[in-house]
């Protein structure tokens, strides 16, 4: 019997902020253990939380991007359970008001090739709601160390429906949200910092039925690779117990990426309870029409927006648009190079091809690029006005990657402009079928590619200066004389 897959994704998001969500001390990544602590972080006796307004700016900058609707009221809730992860021992979320409802990740599914774009879906979301975070164990053989420095940073959990059907859909679903929040600077999302989180819930059910089959649900997934093959895993486990007749338990299960095998880690009997209650610390939140607009002005156009753009205003082909809009930054040098040369596509394939390669194999980024979009226009129109040859072009590109040196003033001080002057094409015509009377007999009997010897010779006494376009005018002549 053929099978569905089920998933729903809860996703963990750091917000980036200066500060943690409920106290003053900084919010910060790689510093000395327990040195972003402070008595509310710590939970001292006393100490009293303040909500910390540029993380819900953040959270509603995010629900915007993702169309859902913001709640005009949201609320506190405190999550209680017993683990010296949060010296509170209750974390502060929201259970039943969540800031954020509804809402939806445009996925694009991988195409029959890479030059072809793929199937877009719309994955609906359920929630967002907004959280700390927690303090990080490590345990050791005969100890068990903590380190609050995470703790209290600005959280936000973002659920979908359970409305992915396969590892790939939920693959393209977590590069499309990361792409999102870096857009919109909610979040850097670096999943070796632990600033984007997965927790994965697989089901199976038969293809057809429309009830949902009981849930795993598979933790510590710290890559998207990891997510997919998890998810790949989990399916194929799913399906073998079933077809082995048995039936699945509801679960929660650990995946190891190195190994690609998973382990029980609590049974749905030992499932917790939080016993929430709201918090009667904190106000609730009121986000009014103001407060939204003000909050969606300054949002980036979302990144398949952008491609479709790319894709109608500038005739792109998809692979190109692919590459820039992948990269916020990288799609506005774009255009501003497109702008400043009115060449979109020669733009186009310039940073895509030879800047990355040469960003790549320098180990730069963008921002430290000696080459800005001046430099990528100013080339173009060297090239498309025929002052230089697409092989010029390219040397020229790489010294200016090099120097900085903007391209008209390299071309012109190392005397790099094509050969129009046509005295001195027709004598190196005239050389050129001099030196090979056999090329020139062929041409004559109809064999027209003999022609390509002629033009390398005079390619070759020009340096590669010579305008090819004239170089076949001249040639064709003298040879038909
Ligand atoms: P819980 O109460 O166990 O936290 P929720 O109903 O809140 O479960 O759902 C948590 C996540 O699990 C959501 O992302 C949801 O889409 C997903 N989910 C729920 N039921 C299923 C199912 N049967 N199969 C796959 N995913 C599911
Ligand atoms: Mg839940």
């Amino acid at each position: 019997m053929p099978y569905e897959a089920v998933i729903g994704l809860e996703v963990h998001v750091q917000i980036k902020t200066c500060s943690k969500m409920f106290a003053r001390v900084a919010a910060g990544y790689g510093q000395p253990e327990n040195t972003l602590t402070d008595p509310v972080v710590l939970a001292l006796p006393g100490v009293l939380p303040v909500m910390n307004k540029e993380a819900i700016d953040k959270v509603i900058q995010a629900g915007l991007m993702l169309g859902c609707t913001i709640a005009p009221v949201c609320k506190w809730d405190r999550k209680n359970y017993f683990y010296p992860d949060s010296p509170k021992n209750y974390q502060i979320s929201q259970y039943d008001q969540p800031i954020c409802l509804g809402g939806f990740v445009e996925i694009e599914l991988p195409g029959p090739s890479r030059n072809v774009m793929g199937e877009h879906k719309k994955i609906p979301l359920t929630r967002i709601h907004l959280e700390e975070d927690v303090g990080k164990l490590s345990h050791g053989v005969h100890d068990s160390l903590i380190d609050y420095n995470r703790a209290g940073t600005p959280l936000m959990e973002i659920v979908s429906e359970p409305a992915l059907h396969g590892a790939d859909e939920a693959f393209a679903y977590l590069t499309a949200l990361k792409t999102v929040m870096i857009y919109g600077g909610i979040s850097d999302c670096d999943m070796e910092k632990g600033q984007l989180r997965c927790d994965a819930n697989v089901s199976i059910r038969p293809a057809g039925s429309t009830k949902l089959g009981t849930k795993v649900e598979l933790k510590n997934l710290n890559s998207i690779s990891f997510v997919r093959d998890g998810i790949d895993h989990e399916i194929k486990r799913q399906i073998a117990v079933i077809e082995g007749g048995g039936t699945i338990v509801q679960e929660t299960r650990d995946y190891d990426g190195q190994t690609g095998a998973s382990q029980s880690l609590r049974s749905k009997e030992m499932a917790h309870d939080y016993r929430y209650f709201p918090d009667p610390d904190l106000m609730p939140v009121k986000v009014d029409e103001d407060w939204k607009a003000r909050l969606r002005a300054p949002l980036p156009e979302l990144p398949f927006d952008k491609q479709r753009r790319f894709m109608e205003k500038y005739r792109l082909p998809y692979t190109i648009t692919a590459v820039l809009v992948r990269d916020r930054e990288l799609s506005d040098y774009f255009e501003a190079a497109a702008r400043l040369c009115d060449k979109p596509q020669a733009a186009g394939n310039w940073i895509t091809n030879d800047l990355l390669r040469d960003l790549a194999s320098s180990r730069q980024s963008l921002a430290d690029s000696r080459v800005r979009p001046a430099h990528i226009a100013g080339l173009v129109k060297l090239v498309e006005g025929g002052a230089i040859s697409s092989n010029i072009a390219k040397e020229v590109f790489v010294e200016m990657f090099a120097t900085g040196e903007m391209p008209e003033a390299l071309v012109e001080r190392k005397g790099l402009k094509q050969s129009t002057d046509t005295n001195e094409l027709e004598e190196w015509a005239d050389a050129a079928m001099a030196a090979n009377p056999k090329s020139v007999a062929d041409f004559k009997a109809g064999n027209d590619k003999a022609i390509n010897a002629m033009k390398g010779f005079m390619m070759k006494q020009s340096k590669g200066k010579a305008n090819p376009r004239l170089v076949d005018e001249i040639l064709r002549r003298k040879l038909a004389g």
